[in-house]
């Protein structure tokens, strides 16, 4: 699901990161790109549009961070966008004041309604409640055996008319099973209900019939996330019918486009409520916005980063930087540790580049590095003279023996730090003016 999203809106990211500062020209190729990606997506046109047109008005508009540079902004609006029209908040379910909670779900034949009930049935039993499962789809062929070998699985029993008696009335049925579970003191009833093929008048008013007989606390719209385009059409169809309250998609773990769960809310306006991703009992779980854009973005846990760069980046030291720089001056061992207890409270380095996208394959490595090295490096710097740390070329062999000496560490690890140091330098003078570095001129901002 969403690989083809994920992957345009990466290279669509990937090619602002050069870029100092975006033109008004380079945000609108930017929307341009990101509105091909969901249109291939297979997202609703309406939604589409509206999408663009808030990431559009908020890149152009005076939202500037500091701490970011313009390729993170863009994916920090697209990423805030995309759990907006994902719904915002996670929508959990909504129990009665006095039990038994009503759930009924309603949806196409073959949109996943009896698999999800099981699900459903599970996940509520592993939450302390005593859910009654409800057979009510008495159309299908199977249906109620079905819905029986889930209860089984899920060890949750079912509420099923008495075979032989006849083709049951699912209306009878549904009514009858909140009695019972009243009886029997079941908090909640989760109905399945009968679905089509397609959208019929008759199916639509079965499910009207039993929601007026029964009271649903809930109504849960069931769609298969894999149909695409369709999905917004039965899901109006069915708000205009019977209603819903939230959305269950299903068949995310599908080889799809995605589409269906980036329209549905907005064009509903009903919440995603659960999200199914296999025919386990266990592959199932709210639906979280926040975490479904992340992986449609698909950027590690770059977003945590973001945030975290913005909220432990200071503005003062980078203004110093960023004026002692533009005067042509050169980094000076007092500033390489600054900078160095800058990125350090962001947290172990490890997490740090463990939240670089790619870098997942890589946990071996990264599990190799210690933040105690930067801890030595810190403790070297910290032994030398502030003549030193302003004018390192002046550390000499007697200097550096004195050095290791006053920070515990050896003369070797002094060298290494003074090389790497000079190569940092170096690197620093080709890069002022040039790269996007937040807090640099021509970057951040
Ligand atoms: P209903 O007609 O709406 O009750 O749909 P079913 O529950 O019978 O599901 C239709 C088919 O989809 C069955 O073969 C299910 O095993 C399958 N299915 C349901 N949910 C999922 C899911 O989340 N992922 C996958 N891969 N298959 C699912």
């Amino acid at each position: 699901m969403f690989e083809t999203l994920s992957d345009r809106l990466t290279s669509v990211f990937s090619s602002l990161r050069s870029k100092g500062r975006l033109s008004e020209a380079d945000i609108n190729a930017t929307a341009r790109e990101i509105r091909i990606a969901l249109l291939e997506a297979d997202v609703a046109l309406p939604v589409v549009k509206d999408f663009i047109a808030h990431v559009k008005e908020r890149a152009l508009g005076a939202e500037v961070s500091q701490a970011l540079n313009p390729a993170q902004q863009v994916v920090k609006i697209v990423n805030e966008e995309l759990i907006e029209i994902l719904g915002g908040e996670t929508r959990r379910l909504r129990f009665a004041k006095t039990p038994p909670t009503v759930i009924m779900l309603a949806g196409l034949q073959g949109a996943g309604k009896t698999t999800l009930a099981g699900k459903l049935a599970y996940w509520l039993k592993g939450q302390g409640h005593t859910p009654l499962l409800v057979a009510a789809d008495l159309q299908r062929p199977n249906a109620v055996q079905q819905l029986q070998v889930m209860g089984e699985r899920a060890g949750v029993p079912v509420f099923a008319p008495e075979p032989g008696n006849g083709v049951g009335d699912p209306v009878q049925v549904a009514r009858r099973s909140v009695e019972e579970a009243r009886r029997a003191q079941h908090d909640v009833v989760i109905i399945d209900t009968a679905g089509r093929l397609g959208v019929d008048a008759e199916m639509m008013q079965q499910a009207i019939d039993i929601r007026d007989a029964v009271s649903p606390d809930e109504i849960l719209f069931v769609v298969d996330a894999m149909v695409g385009q369709d999905a917004v059409n039965t899901a109006q169809a069915f708000m205009d019918g019977v209603g819903f309250d939230g959305v269950v998609l299903t068949k995310l773990d599908g080889d799809a486009r995605g589409g269906a769960a980036l329209s549905v809310r907005h064009i509903t306006g009903r919440p995603i409520m659960f999200a199914s991703t296999g025919e386990k009992l266990e592959d199932f779980d709210l639906f979280h916005p926040d975490r479904m854009a992340g992986r449609i973005l698909d950027m590690g846990d770059i977003l945590t980063l973001i945030e975290q760069a913005e909220r432990t980046f200071d503005a003062q030291q980078a203004e110093r930087m960023t004026a002692k720089f533009a005067s042509g001056e050169d980094l000076t061992l007092e500033d390489f540790l600054e900078q160095m207890m800058m990125v350090r409270k962001l947290g172990p380095i490890r997490n740090l580049l463990g939240m670089l996208p790619g870098m997942g394959q890589m946990r071996d490595q990264l599990d190799q590095i210690d933040d105690k090295d930067l801890d030595r490096v810190a403790a070297i710097i910290r032994s030398m003279t502030p003549a030193e740390r302003a004018n390192p070329k002046i550390i000499n062999g007697s200097r550096r023996a004195r050095i290791a000496a006053g920070s515990g560490t050896t003369v070797s690890e002094v060298n290494n730090l003074v090389t790497r140091f000079f190569e940092a330098q170096k690197m620093m003078r080709q890069v002022v003016g040039g790269m996007g570095l937040p807090g640099m001129p021509g970057g951040g901002r």
